[in-house]
């Protein structure tokens, strides 16, 4: 159905002088603007040029954390696994070479590109075996390189406790009650 002239509104471009159309007034404006915000407090962080503020609790790559005598501590009782909410976590059972552990990881490893660093894994583990580090850069060239296994998770771990960035947050020192033998 065709428009009829008397529904057709026609706009008249406001007036300008002479300050609008040599655009001073958008000019004061945005000299306010960068002005302002030049003591205002700075939030942007220079990355990579300087290291980011992290929060105390922030969740970055994971490690297996080694226990007194060097030894992975996990005792492979699957519990972060079955936490996992992103099924991220593969874990191999094997019988333990050390007596005072049933179980232990033959194979752990961990998707690094399909975790969304949720911290359950960390809070399911009865013996505090996985932890979430500091380490926010994460880079690698292929999905192989993301899946972190138990060799790479130590070496997190030995990686973070020498830098000092991460300390060790085991509370007991000493295997939970998930390493004991089924009776
Ligand atoms: S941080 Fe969350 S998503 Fe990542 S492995 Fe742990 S439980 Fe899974
Ligand atoms: S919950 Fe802890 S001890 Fe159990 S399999 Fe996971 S890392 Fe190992």
């Amino acid at each position: 159905m065709p428009i009829s002239d008397s529904d057709v509104r026609w706009v008249k471009p406001p007036k300008m002088g002479l300050a609008e159309r040599l655009y001073l007034p958008a000019i004061v404006e945005g000299l306010g603007t960068t002005i302002k915000h030049m003591f205002q407090p700075k939030v942007t962080q220079q990355f990579p040029e300087e290291r980011p503020q992290l929060p105390p609790n922030y969740r970055g790559v994971h490690r297996l954390n080694r226990d007194e005598q060097g030894r992975v501590k996990c005792v492979a009782c699957y519990m972060c696994s079955t936490a996992c909410p992103a099924r991220c976590i593969d874990i191999v059972a094997a019988p333990s070479p050390w007596p005072d552990r049933e179980k232990y990881p033959e194979l752990f490893v961990i998707d690094e590109l399909r975790c969304i660093y949720c911290g359950m894994c960390e809070q399911a583990c009865p013996c505090d075996a996985i932890e979430l580090t500091s380490l926010f850069d994460l880079t690698g060239l292929s999905r192989e390189e993301m899946m972190f296994d138990k060799e790479k998770l130590l070496s997190v771990f030995d990686q973070t406790v020498a830098a000092g960035t991460d300390p060790i947050r085991t509370r007991s020192g000493k295997l939970s009650v998930a390493s004991e033998p089924a009776v």
